[in-house]
């Protein structure tokens, strides 16, 4: 597949209904997952777009593109319930073919309208009933349990909207992860929050059994994270730096990562710079083009669309090939976004 044709899919998505996909929720969503190529791929779904996913193929104008898609199948695990009758496919999802995701704090004390992030749609699967708003650390367990032994899954991905505590949700994330880890010490696990308060919260995340964090800052330019992000960006840039740098400490280079979004609005060589730093303070930056889905208010009331094709994939290849450079690559992360790929192109050119 060329890069081209992939950031293609990226951007127009795709109509149809792969069997594993998912509405809202945290960060990019609303996408049906595939294999493309032998890679993961979660795509906007997009009734509007030329590409259409027929159960097998993927189409273009209702033509055969020839692309090697493998299907991923409904997990077995999706069709369990706890014993007090949650479904467990409310309480974790499967991304892509082997990776295990939760939002294990589905609330954000930043959801207000004029806080929330623009692009984010966290309460939304909430409202409608496809999740719980508080994942219990004994549920997660039995469900990575069997999501392992049913349906093959490799690696978790845990994030959280933020608490008002001072840990900002991390604690939680812990206690979670250690439930995860005592059921299955193999799967590795990555955890996502705000930089805590208190540094020392990364150390106990990293006790817990985390083997990889995500940081999110989504953009490092502090306009655009005030337009874009009003309550997050409260929190200021120093901070982020203080915990990936505490964070690389305590879980290694390249076992640390952040999303960089393209699209709302930054300088792209600003952007890239920035990517630059983060990979050389050992920060894998994983680089995402902008999806707009509605429930968000980037949608829903800003009416803003997808980036231009061209921009994604120039800022794509610049970031990728300093992570080549540097011997950064995402598969080599234990577990996290950055190893799946699915939601960026960046694995597709070489990062
Ligand atoms: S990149 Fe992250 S959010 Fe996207 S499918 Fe993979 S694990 Fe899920």
């Amino acid at each position: 597949m060329s890069v081209s044709t992939r950031v293609d899919l990226a951007l127009l998505g795709i109509r149809g209904q792969p069997p594993v996909s998912r509405s809202a929720g945290a960060g990019p969503s609303d996408d049906g997952h595939l294999v493309i190529d032998g890679m993961n791929a979660a795509l906007p779904r997009n009734p509007q777009s030329p590409y259409e996913f027929d159960g097998q193929r993927l189409l273009y104008d209702g033509v055969d593109t020839g692309l090697d898609v493998a299907v991923i199948n409904r997990p077995r695990f999706y069709d369990l319930h706890t014993a007090d009758g949650v479904a467990y496919e409310q309480i974790a999802r499967l991304h892509g073919r082997d990776v295990l995701a939760t939002t294990v704090v589905q609330t954000c004390i930043r959801y207000a309208e004029d806080q929330r992030c623009r692009f984010c749609s966290i309460e939304e699967s909430l409202r409608t009933g496809s999740t719980v708003a508080v994942k219990r650390p004994a549920d997660l367990a039995e469900v990575a349990a069997a999501a392992v032994r049913l349906d093959g899954v490799r690696q978790m991905v845990m994030t959280t909207g933020t608490s008002a505590g001072r840990d900002r949700g991390a604690r939680h994330l812990a206690r979670c992860t250690a439930a995860v880890r005592a059921a299955v010490p193999d799967l590795p696990i990555q955890v996502q929050c705000e930089p805590p308060d208190d540094l020392a919260t990364i150390t106990e995340l990293r006790s817990a059994g985390a083997d990889s964090i995500g940081i999110h800052v989504e953009s490092m330019d502090d306009t655009v994270r005030r337009r874009w992000m009003p309550g997050k960006s409260t929190v200021p840039l120093v901070d982020y730096w203080a915990a990936w740098t505490e964070a690389v400490r305590v879980f290694g280079r390249n076992q640390v990562s952040t999303y960089l979004i393209v699209g709302l609005g930054e300088d792209p060589d600003e952007l890239v710079t920035s990517a630059r730093q983060l990979i050389d303070a050992g920060v894998y930056p994983f680089v995402v083009p902008f999806r707009p889905h509605p429930g968000t208010l980037a949608v829903d009331a800003d009416r803003v669309g997808a980036p231009d094709p061209a921009l994604v994939e120039k800022v794509s290849r610049q970031v990728a090939e300093h992570l080549t450079f540097t011997g950064m690559l995402g598969a080599d992360q234990r577990a996290g976004c950055a190893a799946c790929g699915a939601c960026s192109v960046l694995q597709n050119v070489g990062g």
